[in-house]
């Protein structure tokens, strides 16, 4: 495997720092693009989510709280718990700004930010009719200082004022690559990615795969073996992108706002630490997908690696097109294995990112059930346990955290070996549906 080094995240920011744009009037680059972009959860998507995730460790309790607290922050409103640097002072104008008074004007301007926002109103509100990129030309008819009105495609449109110029930008030649397109090599986290203000521990690198088998499937499976994040349990995230409270208990109780960034993880009742074995399964399972033709996201591959529960989150979001995270839970009954399922609490359900993807992420949950009972996994109850994680909170690919029993089961390499068939079934199985 080449260990070319990547700088992903290093070049698509120095693209955006060159491009003067900020995050509200421009979609991410990230291949999550999509539902970033526009502007109505502009204001969500900075302020700050993270719980922690506390999730495997030591749930066995209580789900379901169904706290149900509080709403979503307002978008564009800036909480308190917004990172400070991710919110611009653009951004807070923008955010404020009402209909515009326009100079007329007559002129060629181009765009000077990557993925700007043409809309049909001077409003963060409005309808986006497309997005352009570095350079695009657009004949602008009227000015003010928050909006200008241009022609595109010969309608009246409009755009943020403070992304065009009127003399032609360079084209910086690096844009960032589509995830699907990168090479081999480390990724850390873009701090320009969706939500990745939110995280507080982000130093580390994660480390992509590629099959290079005739199987090749183009598909990437991030691998996230639980824990191993030194100092990361004194650390805390805020557990919702909106701010909003965990509604089930955990390693974080109910109602908590924000959470350990890195929980550390329990200790099996032979004494090893789960983050040892969660590695260890990590590294299993990563040999039987490339061997299968699946791409491998490793999130950590040492004992130590400088990325928190958020951070994590958005590096699968972003280069991803799945999330398994590895873990085992504290209770001491070698229950059997399951996956915390996203809790049945409408607040939570219809927050953003969970509303648009809490459906698949129990599907890839049922898929690696059904994996692991087709290689004679034990199973717990029906497969599933509510639990709100800051993984679920943030994810916006399918996204899971399996727990693949207690600290009571057997961790040997031959269980971890049937383990990695029974979880490897189940991704292909997910991907076949
Ligand atoms: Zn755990």
């Amino acid at each position: 495997m080449k260990k070319k080094a990547l700088l992903i995240g290093m070049l698509a920011a120095a693209a955006v720092a060159a491009a003067g744009c900020q995050n509200y009037e421009k979609i991410q680059l990230g291949g999550v693009g999509a539902e970033a972009g526009a502007d109505a959860g502009a204001g969500l998507e900075e302020a700050g989510a993270d719980a922690g995730q506390g999730a495997g460790t030591g749930t066995d309790a209580g789900q379901g709280a169904g706290a149900a607290a509080g709403q979503g922050a307002e978008a564009g409103s800036a909480g308190p718990g917004i990172p400070q640097a991710e919110v611009s002072a653009n951004e807070a104008e923008t955010t404020k700004e009402t209909a515009p008074v326009m100079e007329d004007r007559d002129e060629t301007v181009y765009v000077n930010a990557t993925d700007l926002n043409v809309r049909t109103a001077p409003g963060s509100g409005a309808e986006v009719v497309a997005r352009l990129d570095t350079g695009a030309e657009l004949r602008r008819t009227g000015y003010s200082d928050s909006w200008s009105r241009v022609i595109y495609n010969g309608t009246e449109c409009y755009v943020a004022s403070q992304y065009l110029t009127t003399t032609k930008p360079e084209v910086p030649e690096t844009a960032a690559p589509a995830a699907s397109q990168t090479s081999a090599g480390e990724v850390g986290l873009n701090p320009d990615w969706t939500y990745a203000g939110y995280a507080k521990i982000t130093s580390g690198k994660a480390m992509l795969y590629r099959a290079e088998g005739e199987n090749r499937k183009g598909k990437v499976v991030c691998v996230n073996a639980g824990h191993g994040t030194k100092g990361g349990s004194s650390v805390k995230t805020q557990c919702h992108p909106d701010g909003t409270p965990k509604v089930t208990g955990g390693t974080t109780g109910a109602g908590a706002t924000s959470a350990v960034a890195v929980s550390s993880g329990m200790e099996f009742s032979d004494g090893t630490p789960e983050a040892k074995v969660t590695l260890a399964m990590a590294k299993v399972l990563k040999e039987k997908l490339l061997a299968r033709g699946f791409d491998v996201l490793m999130i950590r591959e040492g004992d130590d690696v400088q990325l928190d529960n958020v951070a994590r989150t958005v590096i699968a979001n972003n280069m991803a097109d799945c999330h398994v995270a590895l873990h085992w839970d504290s209770t001491t009954s070698n229950k059997g294995a399951f996956y915390m399922s996203v809790p049945n609490v409408s607040s939570y359900r219809s927050m953003e990112p969970v509303a648009s993807h809490w459906q698949e992420h129990h599907a890839l949950g049922d898929s690696l059930i059904a994996g692991l009972k087709g290689v004679g996994v034990k199973i717990f109850s029906d497969g599933r346990m509510e639990m709100d994680l800051t993984q679920t909170s943030y994810s916006t690919v399918p996204s899971i955290d399996i727990e693949l029993g207690d600290k009571a089961s057997d961790h040997s390499a031959a269980t971890l070996d049937t383990l990695g068939n029974g979880l490897a079934d189940g991704i292909e199985l997910f991907f076949q549906n």
